[in-house]
Formats: C-alpha cells, sequence, structure tokens
C-alpha cells in the first residue's frame, strides 16, 4: 500500500500530457528516493514558474513579461501574424528562426468530440487583432491533422472580407502531424512554401 502523500502526488502528475498512473508512479519513487537533491531542485523551478511566468495578453504567448519577448521585439515584423494551436507549437515555429512576425496562440483546436467551441478559442481576439488594422498577411500554422484543418478552415472563413491575405503551412507536413514533434528542416519548408487558403 502506497502512502496517501505518494498517491497525491501520483494522482497529480498522472494528469500531465504524456503521463500515465504508471509513469506517474515511477517518477513519484524516482523523486522520493532523491529527496534531497532532485526533489528540492524540482521544487524550486516550480515554484520560480510560477512565480514568474505569465501569459502574455496581446498573443497568449508564456514568458517572463507581459507583453511577451515576442510581441514587444521591435525587430518583429507586426504585419505578418502567425495563429498557432498550443504555446508549444509557438516555440517550434520560433526555433526555426523562419518566421519573422508575431503569433497569435489559439489554446487549442476545435473540436466536436471533445466539445471545443469557437468561443473556447482565443478566436473573437484574433479578429480584434486582425480587425485592428497594421496586419497584412495571416498564416494559419494548424496542425494537419484533421481537427487542426476544421480550426484553420473555421478561422479563414471568420477573416473572409477582411483586408488580409490568409496563407497556409504546405503539407509537406505529414498527415496527422503536430508542428511540435517535427524536426526543423520540414517545419521550415513548411513555412517557406505557405498558400493562399482558398
Ligand atoms: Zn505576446
Amino acid at each position: 500500500m502506497a502512502s496517501q502523500e505518494i498517491e497525491a502526488l501520483s494522482a497529480a502528475l498522472a494528469r500531465l500530457p504524456g503521463l500515465g498512473p504508471r509513469s506517474a508512479r515511477r517518477a513519484v519513487l524516482w523523486l522520493v528516493k532523491r529527496r534531497e537533491t532532485a526533489l528540492v531542485q524540482l521544487l524550486k523551478t516550480l515554484e520560480e514558474v510560477q512565480a514568474r511566468l505569465i501569459e502574455c495578453d496581446v498573443c497568449g504567448n508564456v514568458d517572463t513579461t507581459n507583453p511577451c519577448g515576442v510581441c514587444s521585439d521591435p525587430r518583429r515584423d507586426a504585419r505578418s501574424l502567425c495563429v498557432v494551436e498550443d504555446v508549444a507549437d509557438l516555440w517550434a515555429l520560433d526555433r526555426s528562426n523562419l518566421f519573422t512576425g508575431r503569433y497569435h496562440v489559439l489554446g487549442g483546436r476545435l473540436s466536436a468530440l471533445e466539445g471545443i467551441r469557437p468561443e473556447d478559442l482565443s478566436i473573437g481576439k484574433l479578429l480584434e487583432r486582425v480587425e485592428a488594422g497594421g496586419i497584412d498577411e495571416v498564416v494559419l500554422a494548424m496542425n494537419a491533422t484533421l481537427e487542426g484543418q476544421t480550426t484553420a478552415h473555421y478561422i479563414a472563413e471568420r477573416l473572409e472580407g477582411l483586408p488580409v491575405r490568409i496563407t497556409q503551412l504546405a503539407h509537406g507536413l505529414p498527415v496527422g502531424g503536430e508542428l511540435d514533434y517535427l524536426d526543423e528542416g520540414t517545419l521550415a519548408q513548411a513555412l517557406r512554401a505557405r498558400r493562399p487558403v482558398g
């Protein structure tokens, strides 16, 4: 029988994406054996993250400043806006160093199965940003999944009539491919070969 504390921590960790109950329990035992070293370090890092990281009010990125480093960087091209599902996708694209514009994080993708509707994502805020003007191109960089593409299609429709060019990542992206898992070469290729939507 595991103690109540171990059960509680295992349950908390098992809620993390990619961790099931088994690996969560294994991680907890690993930490308990290293309570003076790894566990202390982890607690300290978690505290720092909790204290310092905030969500950018403009784009939804996570950074230590608000607006975030990307939004407040004057060298970036404010006329080009790249829409992504999650912060991890923003980081993946930014690592490729090919996109020099700004971003908009939706906070997920539309999903009938999971009951995620347009109003659950920051689509309204995206429309506001585009309607405010000063943006020439919106790059839809959704994942090459059915739900990602449904989301891209929906956003393209909502942007119709606004004076912006709407483009989409070229899908040299593997079908079912999630941006965060792609190597930088593939991602760079998809971004370079982006094409108009419609
Ligand atoms: Zn930002």
